[in-house]
């Protein structure tokens, strides 16, 4: 039985006001990454209520997986929403404001989590349309601290097997309800670079007698601008930037150390290992020519979010068929990072924006932002274009 998809918009719509009360829920009750405990409680409590065959917590600490299968065996697709809050105290003055100084859902993480509670209302009721599994997943610290990781490590890519992945980000520079899914490369990677400098201090008036750390890291600073103008391939995009740089304390003291901090983005997982490789390789030459021993930690990052592309087509392939097809695109590059990617890395499958930018309605704070907050209506394409998308790839062969 193949599933009737403008039938599926017509039922996220449907249940959107509890949707949206289960988002303001988890707006008003932000918790930071490794840290939902009570969002993860909330979660599996709905799942259970909504009946699915199976609901494990504290997966990677505070994880959530939900297991719902379908009238007979078949495929697994992986679905998957992130839950963790910001440290951001929130500007808004709306009736569902963060209850928790410091505290904000300023990603949109409190709308995937409504969201995907949505998409297993919606399948929930219709076991007997689908063959095989759906496997939904909340995941904890999406900001920076490695949830996806964590929960590929703790194994939610098999038992039972998972052979797609998808997910969604809610979007504040895309116009509200448009769909977008990118064939290959849909957002950058990111990598850390913390560049210790080991110099050796002393009297500001004599440095003869020193290696100045601070010399060094101006110097590294600018030699590594060559990396994007000169590793980098120009026609893809990366990105260096230094943000950090704390060293010394007084005006004439040379310190014994320096610190900088940055990060490199790039389009490719190739690309990023060769602007690392050539950072890394400036900094301690650079270092070394000074006199000063430098050393590199780039081991913290997320690659970049690689779409299969046949997965990416099934996606606006869906969101085309329930809402009008000029509101599905391909869309621009972001330059933000997703570690959705751990997934991706693993399986095909696609991440897709849905805009929730209205500047009528008066929702244009972007994310990261005391003043981040989003449309609410297209949290119901969220749902449909998930919904359908799982099914439509558990119907294929
Ligand atoms: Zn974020
Ligand atoms: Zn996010």
């Amino acid at each position: 039985m193949s599933v009737a998809l403008p039938a599926l918009q017509r039922e996220a719509e449907e249940i959107l006001p509890g949707v949206i009360a289960d988002r303001r829920f988890l707006h008003e009750n932000p918790e930071l990454s490794f840290q939902e405990y009570e969002t993860a409680k909330f979660v599996a409590e709905r799942l259970r209520a909504i009946g699915l065959d199976e609901v494990q917590t504290g997966v990677a600490e505070t994880g959530v997986v939900g297991l719902l299968h379908g009238h007979k065996p078949g495929k697994t697709v992986l679905l998957r929403a992130d839950m963790d809050a910001l440290p951001i105290d929130e500007a808004n003055d709306v009736p569902y404001k963060s209850t928790k100084p410091g505290v904000m859902h300023a990603c949109g993480h409190d709308a995937h989590t409504a969201i995907l509670l949505g998409v297993a209302r919606v399948l929930a009721s219709k076991r007997d349309a689908f063959a095989g599994t759906v496997k939904f997943i909340f995941q904890p610290a999406e900001e920076g601290l490695g949830g996806a990781k964590a929960m590929v490590e703790a194994g939610v890519l098999e038992n039972p097997h998972v052979d797609g992945v998808f997910g969604l980000h809610v979007a504040q520079w895309v116009p509200t309800g448009i769909v977008q899914a990118r064939d290959n490369t849909a957002m950058m990677g990111a990598n850390q670079l913390s560049i210790k400098i080991q110099g050796r201090g002393g009297h500001g008036a004599q440095p003869h007698l020193t290696i100045d750390p601070i010399a060094v890291g101006c110097a590294i600073v600018t030699s590594m601008q060559t990396v994007i103008s000169r590793t980098n391939d120009p026609i893809a995009a990366g990105v260096l930037t230094i943000g950090a740089f704390n060293a010394g304390s007084a005006a004439n003291v040379i310190p014994d150390t320096a610190q900088l901090e940055g990060g490199i983005r790039s389009v490719t997982v190739e690309q990023r290992d060769a602007l690392i490789q050539r950072a890394t390789e400036i900094a301690i030459g650079v270092g070394r020519g000074m006199g000063a021993e430098v050393t590199v930690d780039t081991s913290r990052g997320v690659s970049p979010t690689v779409n299969d592309p046949e997965m990416a087509a099934l996606v606006r392939e869906v969101a085309a068929e329930m809402i009008p097809a000029d509101r599905v695109v391909q869309g621009e590059l972001v330059a933000g990072s997703e570690d959705f990617s751990e997934f991706l890395n693993e399986r095909p499958g696609a991440f897709f924006l849905v805009g929730t930018r209205s500047e009528e309605k008066g929702f244009v704070g972007s994310h990261h932002n005391p003043s981040f907050d989003i449309d609410e209506e297209p949290m119901s394409i969220g749902i449909s274009v998930l919904a359908g998308t799982a099914m439509r790839f558990l119907e294929r062969d």
